[in-house]
């Protein structure tokens, strides 16, 4: 209540009372008409004096000398923030009032300012934890251990009641409840990857950054709850991630975290982010979103698991752990990761992420003191993004040289179409990328039966691809896309080794426009050349 809050921020409970209904209260308990106490409101700007004035004037010192306690104020709060529904607004007004008529004007004062929201002491949940340490811990030094106490917990309310239940001992052997949010464990950054392997002492666990959503997934047998980044229940806005967890996670009891990203319903390839924001907020088509834009969840991390609290144990026990929960299943996965100790691994995998399309990499430390810390920002995490982003100005017109078999909506067709530039020195195509956005139903029962003519065996000898596709064909067919950048590759092999030795060049987020070019012979394509020049353009503006 010093905080002028009744739960933990988590809960998402406000006690909610609008100013009107704190007038009409103040007006029934001081004996005033609304207007006047209207009127006083505006001239000060502060209900709570305007309580307190009136109730002095009125001379109500203590209700039949019986003092209002701090239980009876919470308890009678509680009971507002949580009346909903038909007649509630009379009985908040009702349960306000009755507070005023029973409190002197002093107090009357701090009960309205914190029933508007208006209490503002300006004390921190910091200054909270000090205090308790002081009052009941072992001083000052207990501050650490209460702090990690809450970062596990979210909860003060929790925090002071172990305290002042099992003194610091309990505070020593505090768990996490599945339930409550754990506060995230964040990253520093550096951009150097020489760097970052000496802050890691030389060897480190990489993984894929997933440029999505942080989810923290409480999952017990009764329900499954997600919290955001923020702490926020997020549970109601993603009912197929919660779904998810409940089929395919191998655990009764569990808190974990990963990265939900959008991706393409039949290709199953990573979209970008903005898919995922879409669905913020939206109540009521919620049920279409989840088929138009499904999202897999990339899981990181495992914090508790079948009533054994992980968040002391280092990365990689934590991790293989997680690994036996989850084994590959669609749609529920781990984050890429491999075991890194140069410098040019984490290049090469930095671009195999970000052919993916993900936005660089999370280092992360594998040594003895890597236990997760909730709440920090420590070195213990390295991002390593590429500092840019940009949009590809033009449209390239590309060649169909094999295709991927459809899943879901599209099983039976081709899902994806693998795309190539035209290498006019070679007088062969290099692919690209694969490309599955764009299509609608009837582009691609179109695609199927003007492919069916060049369909072929085996990979086209005049076709360049590390890629392996499900179907081959003669190039021929040329279509127009658009992407959000180009990329370097390990596996497309346009511009292969002319950018940097070993990589490709990559359309990132490819995406067919619509248009045929039935009007473009295979060799009339974009080529190769082109393409490199795209990738020089685009990096000197970003300078
Ligand atoms: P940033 O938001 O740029 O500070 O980067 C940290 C965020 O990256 C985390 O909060 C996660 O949401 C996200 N993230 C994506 N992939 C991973 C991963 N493999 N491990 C940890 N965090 C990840």
């Amino acid at each position: 209540m010093t905080q002028g809050r009744l739960y933990p921020n988590y809960l998402g409970i406000e006690l909610g009372i609008a100013e009107k209904l704190a007038i009409k209260a103040i007006a029934a308990a001081t004996g005033e008409v609304e207007d006047r106490v209207s009127a006083a409101y505006r001239k000060t700007g502060d209900l709570g004096t305007v309580a307190e004035d009136l109730l002095r004037g009125k001379g109500q010192l203590r209700f039949g000398g019986e003092r209002l306690t701090v239980d009876e104020v919470y308890a009678t709060f509680d009971k507002i923030a949580r009346s909903r529904g038909p007649g509630s607004t009379e009985s908040k007004i009702k349960l306000l009032t009755e507070l005023l008529a029973k409190s002197t004007p002093a107090e009357s004062k701090f009960i309205i300012r914190m029933a508007v929201g208006k209490l503002r002491l300006g004390v921190a949940d910091m200054t909270i934890l000090d205090a308790l340490a002081v009052a009941h811990g072992d001083g000052k030094d207990s501050r650490t251990l209460l702090e990690r106490a809450y970062n596990l917990s979210s909860d003060l309310g929790v925090v002071a009641t172990t305290l002042l239940t099992g003194g610091m001992n309990a505070i020593e052997s505090f768990k996490v409840t599945v339930g409550k949010p754990i506060r995230p464990m964040l990253a520093e950054r550096l951009s150097d990857p020489r760097e970052i392997l000496d802050k890691m002492n030389g060897t480190a666990a990489a993984e894929y950054k997933y440029d999505g959503l942080r989810v923290q997934a409480h999952v017990s047998q009764e329900e499954v709850t997600l919290f955001s980044r923020r702490m926020e229940n997020i549970t109601d806005q993603f009912p197929d991630v919660q779904k998810l967890l409940k089929e395919k996670l191998a655990a009764k009891e569990a808190i974990v975290e990963g990265e939900a990203v959008p991706v393409d319903s039949t290709t199953g390839d990573i979209q970008p982010f903005q898919a995922i924001s879409q669905r913020r907020g939206r109540k009521y088509d919620l049920e279409r979103m989840v088929e138009v834009i499904p999202i897999a969840l990339f899981l990181f991390d495992l914090l508790y698991l079948n009533g054994r609290d992980y968040t002391q144990d280092q990365f990689l026990e934590r991790r293989n752990t997680l690994g036996e929960l989850v084994e590959g299943r669609e749609r529920l996965n781990l984050s890429s990761q491999i075991i890194v100790n140069e410098a040019g691994q984490l290049d090469k995998f930095m671009e195999q992420a970000i052919a993916d399309g993900c936005e660089g990499l999370m280092i992360k430390s594998i040594g003895p003191d890597s236990a997760y810390n909730a709440g920090a920002r420590g070195w213990n995490w390295i991002k390593y993004k590429r500092d840019y982003k940009s949009e590809m100005q033009d449209t390239v017109d590309l060649v169909v040289v094999g295709a991927f078999s459809g899943r879901g909506r599209r099983g039976g067709t081709y899902g994806a179409v693998l795309l190539a530039a035209y290498d006019q020195k070679d007088d062969v195509f290099r692919t690209v990328c694969k490309c599955g956005s764009g299509f609608k139903d009837e582009d691609l029962s179109k695609l199927a039966s003007l492919l069916k003519k060049y369909l072929i065996p085996h990979r086209h000898a005049r076709v360049d691809s590390k890629v392996e596709a499900d179907a081959w064909f003669t190039p021929e067919l040329v279509l127009e896309v658009t992407g959000a950048e180009i990329t370097l590759s390990p596996v497309h092999t346009c511009g292969i080794g002319i950018v940097r030795p070993g990589s490709g060049l990559a359309i990132r987020f490819p995406r067919f426009t619509g248009r045929w070019r039935d009007d473009k012979s295979p060799e009339e394509a974009t080529t190769q050349t082109e393409v490199i020049e795209m990738y020089q353009t685009q990096l000197k503006k970003l300078g």
